[in-house]
């Protein structure tokens, strides 16, 4: 069973509205290399995980997959605070994209002219299961052979794809919310980048100089910088509550990515970054209660926290 803390992993710069930088972001989250992807597929193959002796790659598996639930959060928050008031967002004088809203125009005139007008049609100012391109997110993406050294393999294509395409990510905007995030992604893909090419090195493949993938290090980017310095790429959390995961065993030992680190698989969750609720957006019609359907809300609301159980506190 899987628990929420109302954290977010990393924190979300503040920065202006950017309704084309959160459609490329739809790429980092349901496009083929995407966050939803890492998270389907990893669940996928700890799920049908065989092999009671193979257990520590099991629970390396299922321990990134419980990360990129965390990473579809924090995507998904990102696109939708980028997209949040973008329609009435006045925006500098020399950016484009900021024009929409100005001069009197309809209140979702920006859909008509800028990034994807689902964005403003389908949902309300949020985050959508799609790529870039607007094409829905696919289960057929997942992989998941039942072959531990082939899923390792496609586990690692995917990490490098995703981390490849986040530094182009990162050239195409200098938006704060944007690149916080990207900037992030970039990291942690390289964690799992070496925790696969760790495991696989368990199962007798040499590495040689091949990563990280890309070659061109993350670290030109001075918000990557700072969190390489920190170390974590050599990180992997196990996100394990019942302190029963064995992944510990497999991520360890000099770093694949040759940078002179030592793998740390002993922690069990980042610290976090604390997480709040996006503000009403009327012109959406969102959430669009009015006063009396609101007061009931909050009766309800009430009525239910009394009866929550303590029992699972937040983690330790
Ligand atoms: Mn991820
Ligand atoms: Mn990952």
């Amino acid at each position: 069973m899987y628990f929420h803390l109302q954290q977010w992993i990393n924190e979300i710069a503040e920065d202006e509205p950017d309704p084309a930088a959160a459609n490329a972001l739809q790429e980092g989250l349901g496009g083929q290399f995407g966050e939803m992807r890492t998270m389907m597929q990893y669940l996928f193959q700890s799920i049908n995980f065989r092999g009671p002796s193979g257990k520590p790659y099991r629970d390396l598996i299922q321990g990134i997959g419980t990360e990129e639930i965390s990473h579809v959060e924090l995507i998904g928050t990102t696109i939708s605070r980028l997209l949040d008031g973008s329609p009435a967002y006045q925006g500098s004088s020399t950016d484009p994209v900021d024009q929409p809203g100005a001069g009197g125009a309809t209140p979702l005139s920006i859909a008509m002219s800028e990034s994807n007008i689902h964005h403003y049609l389908v949902g309300a100012q949020g985050a959508l299961p799609v790529d870039a391109a607007g094409n829905p997110w696919s289960g057929s993406y997942v992989y998941n052979s039942g072959n531990l050294v082939l899923d390792l393999l496609y586990n690692l294509m995917l990490e490098s794809t995703g981390r490849l395409q986040k530094c182009r990510l990162y050239e195409m905007t200098s938006n704060k919310t944007a690149r916080s995030t990207i900037s992030y992604l970039i990291v942690r893909d390289q964690a799992h980048e070496n925790a696969f090419a760790r495991a696989l090195e368990t199962l007798g493949v040499n590495w040689q100089t091949a990563l990280p993938i890309p070659k061109t290090n993350g670290e030109q980017f001075p918000e990557v910088k700072e969190l390489v310095e920190r170390g974590l790429q050599s990180v992997q959390y196990t996100f394990d509550l019942g302190n029963q995961s064995e992944a510990g065993r497999i991520f360890q030992g000099a770093s694949p990515s040759n940078d002179g680190t030592d793998l740390d698989g002993s922690r069990q969750a980042p610290a976090g970054a604390p997480s709040f609720i996006a503000p009403e957006r009327f012109e959406e019609f969102s959430p669009g209660t009015d006063a009396e359907l609101r007061k009931l809300i909050e009766a309800t609301a009430e009525m239910e926290m009394a009866d929550i159980d303590l029992t699972f506190g937040a983690m330790k």
